[in-house]
């Protein structure tokens, strides 16, 4: 008999979090690498936001709290799904968790049973099928391309729905790809959710804030049908460079989030008490830098896109949102590296940029579309540039 559960030979390690260890060790070797690979803003946490978690632990707010977050933050919570969203919740619609993440895991404990199915577009962000799987549900991919804009389309939702379907996932912008639907796209597959109402929606508004292209709008406030039945999951993680307070939360119908709530007392309780009240001063205090960032983002955006289309073999298009971009390599498969290394997919493709130009990036099978990689541009302009550079240098050695 084996030590360990039958679900974790479904599941399998965090392919953005190895990459990331891996450029790590490299660096520490002594090794000149410009790590891509990580999905966090390389900004800092603004100071109003740190000196309120200053002044709680002064205040002494260092208890256990409500298991789903303090009255306070759930209010601010209310107060931007209303300012931001347009939507209308009440504080047992709130749940406040450790990170996005254990949103999306809370959600899923609390919702599958055997045989029932998550529909996923690809790419993905890595965590969802193996989260799915770890809960006993069946993924389902809904694959896109570089044609497709990384988007489905709602005969394809509308095909991919069967009887057993629980849920659908919905990221947008995207991590991996930056894609994001505009408003008419999102209401076109409501259309299609509106005829199938046993579907749940999982609405991914992590990236809300990264928006570049069009007003960032939400699922749950463009199709009013679907609010019932639509969790709107959105977090301080991107938006305020606070990854590391591990503060998430969603909105949605009271049953699901009580169900939520249940799974959450049973195992983590509440989040971190100091990270709570960070969370309420940056959701209630100045926003102005928001934009300033987006600014920032969008310049290194457009200058990755263009110099990566720039390097022979690869295409990059231009995504509307996050801090990512998605190329096909395709045009490099086959080809051999000065050293004699055959690259035969995207795996290869970047192992193989790792060790001779130490640029460290996410092959994109890990996120389910192949061959592609993925570059985060949340790291200074300045190492970007180089690091394309060396991606052209790359390119131009293939043969
Ligand atoms: C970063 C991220 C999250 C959640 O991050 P947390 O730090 O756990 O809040 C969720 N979804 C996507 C797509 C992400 O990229």
């Amino acid at each position: 008999m084996s030590v360990l559960a039958n679900a974790l030979s479904r599941v399998k390690p965090s392919a953005t979090i190895a990459v990331t260890q891996k450029a790590r060790e490299l660096k520490a070797a002594g090794v000149d690498v410009i790590g891509l690979g990580a999905g966090e803003p390389d900004f800092d946490t603004p100071d109003n936001i740190k000196d309120a978690a200053i002044n709680a632990i002064k205040r002494g707010e260092t208890k256990y709290t409500a298991p789903d977050g303090i009255p306070e933050l759930k209010q601010a919570i209310i107060d931007k799904f209303k300012r931001e969203n347009d939507l209308d919740y009440k504080p047992s619609q709130i749940i406040v968790s450790t990170g996005g993440k254990q949103v999306i895991y809370n959600a899923f404990v609390a919702t599958l049973n055997a045989g029932d199915e998550v529909l996923i577009p690809a790419p993905y962000w890595v965590s969802y099928p193996d989260m799915v799987a770890l809960c006993g549900g069946t993924p389902v991919i809904m694959p896109t391309d570089l044609e497709s804009g990384f988007r489905i389309t709602p005969a394809q939702l509308d095909q991919a729905i069967n009887a057993n379907t629980k849920w659908v996932i919905l990221n947008s912008p995207s991590n991996p790809s930056g894609a994001a639907y505009s408003a008419a796209e999102l209401e076109a597959l409501g259309e299609v959710l509106l005829r199938h109402p046993h579907v749940q929606v999982f609405s991914d508004d992590i990236y809300e804030h990264l928006t570049y292209e069009g007003e960032f709008k939400t699922i749950a406030q463009l199709v009013p049908g679907l609010y019932d039945r639509t969790i709107t999951m959105n977090g301080v993680s991107k938006a305020y460079a606070m990854t590391g307070w591990r503060i998430g939360y969603a909105g949605g119908p009271e049953s699901i989030i009580k169900a939520m709530g249940k799974v959450q007392g049973q195992s983590t309780s509440n989040t971190s008490s100091i990270s709570q009240w960070a969370s309420v001063e940056a959701l209630n205090g100045p926003q102005d830098y928001l934009k300033d960032r987006l600014e920032v983002f969008r310049g290194r955006r457009d200058m990755v896109v263009s110099m990566l289309n720039q390097a022979q073999g690869l295409s990059c298009p231009t995504p509307e949102g996050a801090f990512y971009v998605y190329p096909s390599c395709a045009g490099c498969i086959g080809k051999t590296t000065d050293k004699g290394m055959l690259i035969s997919n995207d795996e290869d493709f970047v192992t193989a940029l790792l060790q001779e130009e130490g640029v460290a990036v996410v092959h994109g099978s890990a996120f389910g579309l192949a061959p592609h990689f993925r570059v985060s541009y949340a790291t200074s302009t300045q190492a970007l540039e180089e690091a394309c550079k060396r991606i052209q240098r790359f390119c131009a050695s293939l043969s």
